[in-house]
């Protein structure tokens, strides 16, 4: 069977849940094989071959370079020396970044933001969200090495344990000039919480919430549920919580499992952000709030009042 490639990231030393849902994808359309770029280790390896990794292709040569695109160069040297049926990679700012340099390289058609990819005859066929959510588009790349970045959160992750192969992969130095260079890297101060694109709970506040006190709630909740907090563009524009955790057209896509919407309205820039979540409750004092048209479960009445009853529900329950 062909391998396909999916390009492995990290978050702290550890895989991202992402990776594992694309190792789940991939062995919908061949064997799957995983490509780390930078050193590894042995809890690294059995969390790939737990989730169907045939082979492991370790490339550590470039971990220290300096430049934006060592990654490009070991997915290029990796489709050189495998020829895969198709490359899967998480759709993100590094992931996408990585696609796109390695599809122009390779002369190879690519397909972002990807939200399900199941085996064609010629190839694999990938559905895109697309219009804000309000259309699914299939397409197909019809040159070269099929380069896919499929969104976190698009699948549920299947365990398939067998023992990869750790294989050492040669890659050449880069024949272009950099035209970036890495001058320093700096981890952001962790919440404690799950990030936004891996969770999957999400519980996000809007203008609803009132004022900065009563958009504490909202990180009550997600902390009681262990999910990540998000926002609406309102709500950030009021500086109730940080920028990076705003949901929709001009912010993040999220697809959770449970998306928790709390006095937020739902207009349609919102919505294109968080549509594919799996399950999504909506808590709105106004019956007729768009929001409750794609809920699957709605409760009208006030966030003051139905947050509090809910913790506290949560609170008896776990007791
Ligand atoms: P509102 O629309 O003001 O809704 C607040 C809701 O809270 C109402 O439905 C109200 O009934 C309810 N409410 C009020 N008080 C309570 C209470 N006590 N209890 C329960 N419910 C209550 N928006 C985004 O979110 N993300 C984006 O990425 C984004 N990008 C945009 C890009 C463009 C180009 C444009 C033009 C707009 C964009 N917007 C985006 C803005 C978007 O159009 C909406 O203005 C925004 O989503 C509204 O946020 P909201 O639902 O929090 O606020």
């Amino acid at each position: 069977m062909t391998e396909v490639i999916v390009l492995v990231e990290r978050r702290d030393g550890t895989v991202r849940r992402a990776t594992l849902e694309l190792l789940t994808l991939a062995a919908r359309l061949g064997e799957p094989v995983a490509l780390v770029c930078g050193p590894t280790d042995d809890a690294t390896t059995a969390v790939l071959g737990q989730h169907g990794a045939r082979k492991v292709y370790v490339a550590d040569a470039l971990a220290d370079d300096p430049y934006l695109t060592p990654k490009v160069d070991v997915l290029v040297a990796a489709v050189a020396a495998v020829q895969p049926a198709a490359v899967l990679v998480t759709a993100g700012a590094e992931g996408t970044e990585v696609a796109a340099r390695a599809a122009v390289r390779l002369d190879s058609g690519i397909i972002t933001d990807a939200v399900d990819v199941v085996a064609g005859e010629s190839g694999p066929l990938v559905t895109q969200s697309v219009f804000s959510g309000s259309w699914s588009a299939q397409s197909q790349v019809v040159r070269g090495t099929p380069i896919v970045a499929v969104r976190p959160n698009s699948v549920t992750i299947e365990q398939a344990p067998v023992e990869p192969v750790v294989q050492v992969l040669e890659v050449p130095a880069s024949a272009g000039v950099p035209g970036v260079r890495v001058t320093r890297r700096e981890a952001k101060v962790s919440t404690g919480r799950p990030d936004l694109a891996d969770a999957t709970a999400v519980v996000a506040g809007g203008r609803g919430m009132g004022s900065p006190e009563g958009f504490g709630l909202v990180g009550q909740l997600a902390d009681a549920l262990g999910g990540a907090v998000g926002a609406s563009r309102a709500a950030t524009d009021l500086t109730w919580c940080a920028r990076d955790v705003q949901i929709g057209q001009t912010g993040k896509t999220v697809a959770p499992q449970l998306y928790i919407a709390c006095g937020i309205s739902g207009a349609i820039q919102h919505r294109a952000g968080m549509q594919g979540s799996r399950t999504i409750v909506a808590v709105n004092k106004d019956p007729k709030a768009p929001i409750f048209a794609i809920a699957d479960f709605g409760v009208v009445g006030d966030v003051q009042v139905v947050l509090p009853a809910l913790l506290k529900e949560i609170e008896t329950r776990r007791a």
